[in-house]
């Protein structure tokens, strides 16, 4: 199989020759042939499987024939994050060079100038975080009727930062006509709706069964107490136990980023950090040293843990459990990448045996443990220890406002699905974003989507911008009724950045 018998361009093939790539991948092998004949792809692989150029070959094919015209791109790409956007205009860099295209990167975190700029000469394909798109069109920067192809690219990851509302607002402005390509790692039933709604026959191509883990990827999984500090010990053995050329050190609170990173700075490992907060400049410059060796180690949130293309990464260690099974795929998909041998670890309390057992269920199997297995008696202690805390009160003495304290936990653990909380966050007096130590307990699948708002609104709220307050989409969150002068009540010591925007009254 090469490249060559897939129906693209020679420029395209000559220029992937040119970039290296041999042999295509799985993904790329099914989906390019559909793809260049202009058909709707429905892309299920996971992550590091090479869903980039499955979309942006065909879509240089296409664009071949045919020219932009100003403010009227021809082509769109959602991404969920600025550094995977930023990732799939230097893969068009590479993979385009044999074609003189515009591509406008619109992305928060950086001036509109340049980007308005690009748009008026006209663009060719449009590379966009929701947030930012919405904003260029809402000041007329762009119009979205000249829109041959759409890519969503990453949904499971737009689910997770509340961006779907967002892409169904984006979709139902394009032409009829369009052509949509669409990928995820996962198809979580939101997703599948998504897809269902906005794809028109689509050749559903699923190259590896949804949430499996890379089989090049060694697991193992090291006891420790919940002891802020005794993690930190248990993560400096981790890493220094084996053979670590670099490695990415995943936290599920942002809040743990920044204290694991100074612990880590402290005992003299060459480390950086990446979250949601950092302004666009640092994660670029973070993200760049970490890849050309400067950082060996880089502690991050989720945020950072989809699509990003960190080549040669050697370890993952997993300072938390995952709250959502699928979130550990993602995070050690990060290395094994391209039939290299990868090494994952992963710090476990007590506490956190439910989500691993629900890691284990969903993988199929048993991660080995380094030096012993929590004990069955070890797992009855911290849960009646948490029934002794109660659920109203949070491990960290703070108080959580709002009425859900009283549920049980078997209420909430038992509540299906399909009764999950409204999209937004901020709907309906009782809703309240959980807290981090809250959602780590329940860990149930309704929540998906919430449970990450906290992270992934800020991130959108800052992809937005600032000058910009108006209300749009569901994911704003209509109401603040929570808010009183700059205050928040019910939000416990977090509150969501969106929720802190001023609110327009009319
Ligand atoms: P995904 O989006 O599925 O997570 P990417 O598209 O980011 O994966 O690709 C992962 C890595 O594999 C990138 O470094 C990319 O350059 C590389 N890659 C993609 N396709 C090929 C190929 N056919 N041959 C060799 N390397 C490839
Ligand atoms: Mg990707």
């Amino acid at each position: 199989m090469s490249f060559s018998n897939l129906g693209l361009s020679p420029n395209v093939v000559s220029a992937v020759e040119a970039a290296g790539f041999e042999t295509p991948t799985p993904i790329q092998a099914n989906a390019i042939p559909i793809a260049v004949t202009g058909r709707d792809v429905l892309g299920i692989a996971q992550t590091g499987t090479g869903k980039t150029a499955s979309f942006v070959l065909p879509m240089l094919t296409r664009l071949e024939r045919g020219r932009a015209r100003a403010r009227m791109p021809r082509t769109l790409i959602l991404e969920p994050t600025r550094e995977l956007a930023a990732q799939v205009a230097e893969a068009f860099e590479l993979l385009g060079k044999n074609h003189k295209l515009t591509v406008a990167l619109l992305i928060g975190g950086v001036s509109y100038d340049e980007q308005d700029k690009k748009l008026d000469r006209g663009a060719d394909v449009v590379i966009a975080t929701p947030g930012r798109l919405l904003d260029h069109r809402e000041r007329g920067k762009l119009l979205l009727n000249g829109i041959e192809i759409l890519v969503v690219d990453e949904a499971d990851r737009m689910l997770d930062m509340g961006f779907i509302p967002d892409i169904e607002r984006v979709c139902k402005m394009l032409p009829f006509t369009r052509q949509t390509l669409f990928f995820s790692a996962t198809m979580p039933p939101e997703i599948q709706r998504l897809a269902d709604n906005f794809l028109h026959t689509p050749e559903r191509i699923e190259v590896s069964p949804p949430a499996t883990a890379a089989s090049t990827i060694v697991q193992r999984l090291k006891k420790t107490s919940d002891a802020p500090a005794a993690k930190r010990q248990a993560l400096r053995e981790l890493m220094q136990e084996v053979d670590v050329k670099n490695a990415i050190i995943f936290c599920n609170r942002k809040k743990d980023v920044g204290v694991v990173y100074r612990s880590l700075h402290r005992h003299k490992f060459n480390v950086g950090a990446l979250h949601g907060d950092m302004d666009q400049r640092q994660r670029m410059a973070t993200l760049e040293a970490f890849r050309n060796g400067e950082i060996a180690f880089l502690v991050a949130s989720d945020v950072a843990a989809r699509g990003l293309d960190i080549p040669n990464v050697s370890h993952i260690f997993n300072y938390d459990v995952p709250v959502h099974p699928e979130d550990y795929v993602h995070r050690i998909g990060r290395t094994g990448r391209a039939g290299r041998e990868g090494y994952a670890a992963m710090l476990v309390t007590p506490k956190d045996y439910k989500a691993l057992k629900a890691i284990e269920a969903m993988l199929k199997e048993e991660i080995t443990w380094l030096d012993g297995a929590i004990a069955p008696e070890e797992v009855a202690e911290a849960e009646a220890a948490d029934r002794g805390n109660g659920r109203g009160r949070s491990r960290r003495g703070g108080r959580r406002g709002g009425q859900r304290t009283g549920r049980s936990r078997s209420e909430a653990k038992e509540a299906p699905a399909s009764t999950s909380e409204p999209q937004n966050a901020a709907e309906g007096e009782t809703a309240e974003p959980k807290r981090a130590d809250d959602r780590r307990n329940d860990g149930r699948r309704g929540k998906r989507g919430q449970g990450k708002r906290a992270e992934g609104q800020q991130s959108a709220a800052q992809d937005r911008g600032k000058c910009n307050d108006a209300p749009r989409g569901k994911t704003q969150g209509g109401k603040s009724q929570g808010k009183t002068q700059g205050r928040t009540q019910g939000m416990g010591d977090h509150v969501p950045a969106f929720m802190m925007r001023p609110v327009r009254v009319p």
